[in-house]
């Protein structure tokens, strides 16, 4: 006897789409969350990219509470005090299906937990699972303080930090700081800014966004960090993301955030945002930047994982996508659950389809081929030399000083040498990070 036909161990993006598909397949689900309410644990920067919720909402971009659709995207290099930027604006990013949702993660989850809850679905929030529960070396279901609940199949998607994957030796890794390297930490702020000033500061109308990632080259000492701007309808998203094993026992990261806030690029388009007083949210959360090279077992006797718990996040400086990657995981879990289930054989020897699935999906097939995409993003002269020169080079070919003019692949190679970058170094950093990206 069992409770349920499956249980989702987390309702962030990519667990809730797995109940709700599992549901539409006319399953018995039973999805729990720590968080209460749901959302109130989870963090993103955050843009959704993509469309893969259509799968199971067809309607989700009229009906979710997403904040602005982008239009406009933004990289960049940041330097002591200068940026070059790139601004990319694409039109067919303005109609449907969007490109871009950005979402303020409190709200949006609990809009699809709420989604889950009307496809049939038990959704308890305030549940902590303490672990799986085994029989014979199969998973049976979870235990969560004194309870116990059974289902032929559990799925785990119970985000970047996953307990339940360690606990049951899932995980290369014996614990978390074993594997510092793989991950990255995010911290975010969301600031109150009036709608009306958002609109004339980046030139939006209606829904219109503006989503933006630099590289900073402005933080002192080994610190090798990202940062990150979202237009939401009345507030700013603004974060960091830092490379967790570039941190030393010195560094703050909520000073490496203030160095992003207070770089004069950033601090005009944040003006009127700041002060505690317009502090709306706040909060730091893990990222498996490792993705391929730290995927736990993806499937088993009775279990499969997903999503942030199975690694699935691909980061290579211009984006950071881990939601559409978790959503579609979670959707094919579901698919491999459902046919499982049916054939009564929740083993791994039908649960292995999730892997076929994966591996026939972009999920897999991009964290494959971008599997070394860490060596190029882990690259120190990406931070400590790079923003500067470019910003030099421009600066200076740009500058208007009376004097004859340089040819500016001449004057670009000077800044990069003067900042400690000659032409060897270039090429290999050029070639491995071209290959990589
Ligand atoms: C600062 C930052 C910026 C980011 N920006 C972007 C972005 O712009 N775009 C993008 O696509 N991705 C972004 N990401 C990555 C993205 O947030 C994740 O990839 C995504 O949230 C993964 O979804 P998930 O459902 O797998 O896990 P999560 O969203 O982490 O959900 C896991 C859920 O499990 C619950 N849970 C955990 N343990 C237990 C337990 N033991 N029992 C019960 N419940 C449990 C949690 O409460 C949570 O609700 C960002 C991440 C960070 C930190």
């Amino acid at each position: 006897m069992t409770d349920f036909d499956a249980i989702v161990v987390g309702a962030g993006v990519g667990g809730s789409s797995a109940a709700i598909k599992l549901a539409q397949m006319g399953k018995q689900v039973l999805l729990l969350d720590r968080g209460q309410p749901i959302g109130s644990k989870n963090l993103s920067g955050g843009v959704l990219w993509g469309n893969d919720l259509a799968e199971i909402l067809p309607n989700w971009q009229d009906e979710a509470p997403i904040e602005r659709f982008v239009l406009n995207k933004k990289v960049g290099f940041l330097s002591e005090k200068d940026a070059t930027v790139i601004d990319m604006h694409f039109n067919d990013w303005n109609s449907r299906p969007y490109n871009g949702s950005i979402v303020l993660r409190a709200k949006f989850d609990e809009w699809l937990a709420n989604q889950a809850k009307e496809a049939g679905v038990t959704v308890l929030d305030g549940i902590t699972v303490d672990q799986l529960l085994l029989e014979a070396d199969k998973v049976v279901g979870i235990q969560s303080s004194n309870d116990t609940v059974k289902a032929p199949v559990t799925i785990i998607m119970d985000g970047a930090n996953s307990r339940l994957t360690l606990k049951a030796g899932l995980r290369k890794e014996k614990n978390m700081s074993e594997s510092k390297s793989k991950f990255m930490l995010g911290l975010k702020d969301v600031l109150a800014l009036d709608h009306d000033k958002i609109e004339q500061r980046f030139a939006l109308t209606g829904r219109q966004g503006v989503a933006g990632e630099f590289v900073l080259g402005n933080i002192p000492s080994n610190v090798k960090a990202g940062g990150f701007f979202y237009t939401n309808y009345d507030s700013i998203s603004i974060g960091v993301v830092v490379h967790l094993d570039s941190l030393s026992p010195e560094d703050r990261t909520y000073r490496i955030l203030e160095m992003f806030k207070s770089h004069p690029y950033i601090e005009r388009l944040i003006q009127d945002g700041e002060g505690i007083a317009n502090l709306k949210e706040y909060g730091a959360k893990l990222i498996p930047e490792a993705g391929y090279n730290m995927m736990p077992k993806l499937y088993g006797d009775g279990f499969l994982v997903g999503g942030d718990a199975a690694g699935f996040v691909f980061s290579n400086g211009l984006v950071i996508q881990g939601m559409n990657y978790a959503i579609k995981s979670g959707i094919l879990a579901a698919e491999a659950t459902s046919q499982a289930l049916d054939k009564s054989d929740p083993t791994k020897t039908s649960l292995k389809l999730y892997q076929k699935l994966l591996e026939n999906s972009y999920v897999l097939k991009d964290l494959k081929k971008f599997k070394d995409v860490t060596k190029m993003t882990k690259n120190k002269n990406l931070f400590k030399v790079y923003p500067g020169a470019i910003n030099d080079g421009f600066k200076h070919a740009m500058t208007e000083k009376g004097e004859p003019k340089q040819r500016l692949y001449k004057t670009l190679l000077q800044s990069f040498k003067q900042r400690g970058a000659g032409m060897f170094t270039l090429l290999k950093d050029g070639l491995r990070g071209g290959t990589k990206l």
